[in-house]
């Protein structure tokens, strides 16, 4: 399904609430270790709650960045800042 498709055809999966989904562009921030990576993806957004709902496309995309950090394949990737811990 497109993710208009899913839009329309599901209620959201966090709050319950329907015809809160909306397709906006959303920056997603994934953690992977220390990792930090954003990923611009087209998502469905809850407009009651917040939630974020993937189509295929954006779920491979994310799933796929997640395996290429994780096996250190990071080189098509940019920088954009740093990550501090404080203690
Ligand atoms: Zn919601």
């Amino acid at each position: 399904m497109t993710l208009e498709e899913i839009i329309r055809a599901i209620r959201c999966p966090r709050c319950g609430h329907e015809q809160t989904l909306q397709a906006q562009d959303v920056v997603e921030t994934l953690t992977v270790g220390t990792t930090v990576v954003q990923v611009p993806v087209r998502a469905g957004v809850c407009s009651f709650c917040g939630e974020h709902v993937f189509d295929v496309v954006a779920a491979d995309k994310i799933d796929a960045i997640i395996r290429e950090v994780r096996s250190g394949n990071t080189n098509h990737l940019v920088a954009v800042g740093q990550v501090y811990r404080a203690s």
